[in-house]
């Protein structure tokens, strides 16, 4: 094994759909592909909303794939726990270290607040803030949490933040102008994803994150929080999303895509895997394989850019 370290960040609130199978599968052959290992890390910071149980079977579910990992999930390892719902200890840590830089205010702003018409919205869809609860003064605070939980927002200086993304080349965000400050807790307590996973692939040792390109203006603020807590930044490789032959994104809702459906149908992975890595531009042909065969074929030139849409006789072969 060499130094590189992959990761499955999964949250399990119901089963893997091939979405999800697509980004594993990506990880670990990125990772794979050079030798490094892959870290387990079941992301879910609201307990309620997502059971144990889903974990445990989101791990037989790798294992059914063929995509094993060295650290993490219920091994456990050296920068355990890798549930983020046991690691609230460590998210407060770092969040009185903002808080003492000076970089946390309480945001009492309500959804619609926050969506509405004079708030800047992004190509993405994603709404700038206005700033409004920047500037209160103590007392407006103190009025304004008689009746409301203020979330928790770190300030963003004027910065710019570039990386170099491993399937999508340079990037370069305003944070700013692009992202504003961002919330890092919830009203309710829950530690934000941005935090939780920026600090967990630092601690855990991760040197590459691949995920979905839905997530890719997420790294400048995962990249400027660590820079920002003095925690060391991964490399990030986004890939394209899959989805259904009307464009729309494959997701939970096609349930009948779901791992539990499919190994129904299929007696073993190799079915999947072999679509899954010709979508991925790794094989000429939808044949099976296994997954470990793809990992020498594995490059990033070969790996569309744009999102992948599944024709309907693709989708009939899985769900016949
Ligand atoms: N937990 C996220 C998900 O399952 C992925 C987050 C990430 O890869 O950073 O969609």
């Amino acid at each position: 094994m060499n130094n590189t370290v992959g990761r499955f960040a999964p949250t399990p609130s119901g089963r893997m759909h091939l979405g999800n199978v697509f980004c594993a599968l990506l990880s670990w052959l990125s990772a794979r592909s050079k030798g490094g290992s892959i870290v387990l890390r079941i992301e879910v910071l609201d307990t309620q909303r997502a059971p144990r149980h889903f974990a445990d079977l989101l791990e037989q579910d790798f294992r059914w794939l063929g995509l094993f990992w060295e650290e993490g999930g219920s091994f456990g390892g050296p920068n355990g726990s890798y549930y983020q719902s046991e690691r609230t200890e460590i998210y407060l840590e770092y969040y009185a270290r903002l808080e003492k830089m000076g970089l946390i205010y309480p945001c009492f702003c309500s959804r619609a607040e926050l969506h509405s018409a004079e708030a800047p919205h992004m190509s993405d869809g994603r709404f700038l803030y206005t700033g409004r609860c920047r500037n209160l003064t103590e007392e407006q605070r103190k009025e304004l949490q008689k009746t409301r939980k203020p979330a928790a927002r770190v300030l963003v200086p004027e910065k710019t933040i570039c990386f170099d993304d491993l399937h999508y080349g340079p990037q370069k965000e305003e944070l700013h102008i692009e992202c504003g400050d961002f919330v890092i807790r919830r009203g309710d307590g829950v530690f934000a994803y941005q935090l939780a996973t920026a600090i967990d692939d630092a601690l855990m040792g991760v040197t590459e994150v691949i995920r979905g390109n839905d997530l890719l203006s997420s790294s400048p603020r995962q990249i400027w929080l660590q820079q920002t807590l003095g925690l060391p930044s991964p490399e990030y490789g986004h890939i394209p999303l899959l989805t259904a032959p009307d464009g729309r994104r494959l997701s939970k809702r096609d349930g009948d895509l779901d791992l539990g459906a499919l190994q129904k149908r299929f007696p073993g992975p190799e079915p999947i895997i072999g679509m899954l890595g010709y979508l991925a531009g790794l094989i000429d042909r939808p044949e099976p394989v296994k997954a470990e065969e793809l990992i020498p074929l594995f490059s990033w030139d070969k790996v569309p850019k744009e999102d992948i849409s599944m024709t309907a006789e693709m989708l009939n072969e899985l769900q016949r």
